[in-house]
């Protein structure tokens, strides 16, 4: 590791956000160069990595996502905690981000000396974006952040991504059930570890009650995501800052059901495993299509698939031994 990186290094084990960001242009860099550099600095990171509590947030736009990032960041802040937030954002940027990770919401929060916020990265797909994510996660707990938020929005795909990097998954919910029920996919709500009914205040708050109440009924048709824990609901007012308590409390009672239980390291293990396979099949994929004889056979096949010519088995199976021929 050369001068400049083990400097970098340094300052990011001392909570520096000016190298934390640096580091993080690194990790998001297509300059292979510049790439590379900032692969060998996860590696030297790694033995720093792993403690912070990391927790999945999302919720359809408007459900109040960052009002509730916000109150329960500074009321964690509050506590001693040091809070960072990141977001994957599948929207496209030319359909224009559904979250929007700028500074201007969560106002107080981004300005709080123990908070680091960072946007989604906005290049590439979904998967690259999941990517840097889980690297971004590994750079805020070597800096020090013993709790990191992964924002996302609520349609389905990019859950998924998130649960596949996170130990709790929180799920925020409108104060209108009829509409929400329909609104939020099953295997979203299955996701879920805890349910937040959003905006209980005001004249909003005996609905809030009532879907509450309808909540525990349907989720007990649906199976949980866990097998030490039981999926809660609970309702907050993220404006008034209300049920944030309650809130970590359910959250410490998670982490101490799953850490008693042995899933919580059954399910960080579970992730990295199935993480280092996300790659390897990325690599031979990416492999794959960069090899110019099996580019030209790749469109010949296409075609001929589509035209009927032959089967889309017998394509799949050429081009795989025409890979195999190559990569003798
Ligand atoms: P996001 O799109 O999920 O991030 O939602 P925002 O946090 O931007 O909130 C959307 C709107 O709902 C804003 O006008 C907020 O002020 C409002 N809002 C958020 N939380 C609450 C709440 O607990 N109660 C009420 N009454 N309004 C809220």
């Amino acid at each position: 590791m050369n001068q400049k990186s083990s400097t970098l290094l340094e300052e990011i084990l001392q909570g520096n956000r000016r190298a934390m960001a640096k580091a993080i242009t690194l990790l998001e860099s297509t300059n292979p160069e510049s790439f590379e550099q900032g692969q060998e600095l996860l590696d030297s990171l790694l033995p720093h990595t792993g403690k912070a509590l990391r927790i999945g947030i999302t919720g359809v736009p408007g459900v109040g996502k960052s009002t509730f990032i916000e109150a329960f960041g500074l009321f964690l802040i509050e506590l001693g905690h040091r809070v960072a937030v990141l977001a994957v954002d599948p929207s496209s940027p030319i359909t224009g981000g559904s979250i929007m990770g700028d500074k201007t919401r969560m106002k107080e929060l981004s300005q709080h000396p123990d908070s680091f916020i960072r946007p989604s990265p906005s290049s590439g797909v979904l998967g690259g974006v999941a990517r840097k994510t889980r690297e971004t996660v590994l750079i805020c707990e070597a800096a020090g952040y013993d709790i990191v938020f992964v924002e996302t929005v609520g349609v389905g795909q990019s859950e998924t991504l998130v649960d596949s990097m996170v130990d709790l998954f929180m799920l925020l919910m409108l104060p209108n059930a009829g509409d929400e029920l329909q609104g939020i996919k099953k295997g979203v709500l299955e996701l879920a570890d805890l349910i937040l009914i959003n905006k209980s205040d005001g004249v909003q708050e005996s609905q809030a009650i009532t879907t509450q109440s309808e909540y525990r009924k349907a989720m007990q048709l649906l199976s949980s995501s866990k097998n030490s824990w039981e999926p809660q609901i609970l309702r907050c007012s993220a404006l008034e800052k209300q049920g944030m308590d309650t809130i970590w409390e359910a959250v410490k009672n998670f982490r101490e059901a799953l850490q008693n239980s042995g899933e919580w390291e059954k399910q960080r293990r579970n992730q990295s495993e199935k993480w280092m396979w996300t790659l390897v099949e990325e690599g031979l994929l990416n492999n794959f299509h960069k090899n110019k004889i099996i580019q030209k056979t790749i469109t010949e096949m296409e075609k001929s698939v589509v035209s009927g010519e032959i089967l889309p088995a017998n394509a799949a199976r050429k081009l795989l031994e025409m890979w195999q021929s190559i990569k003798k």
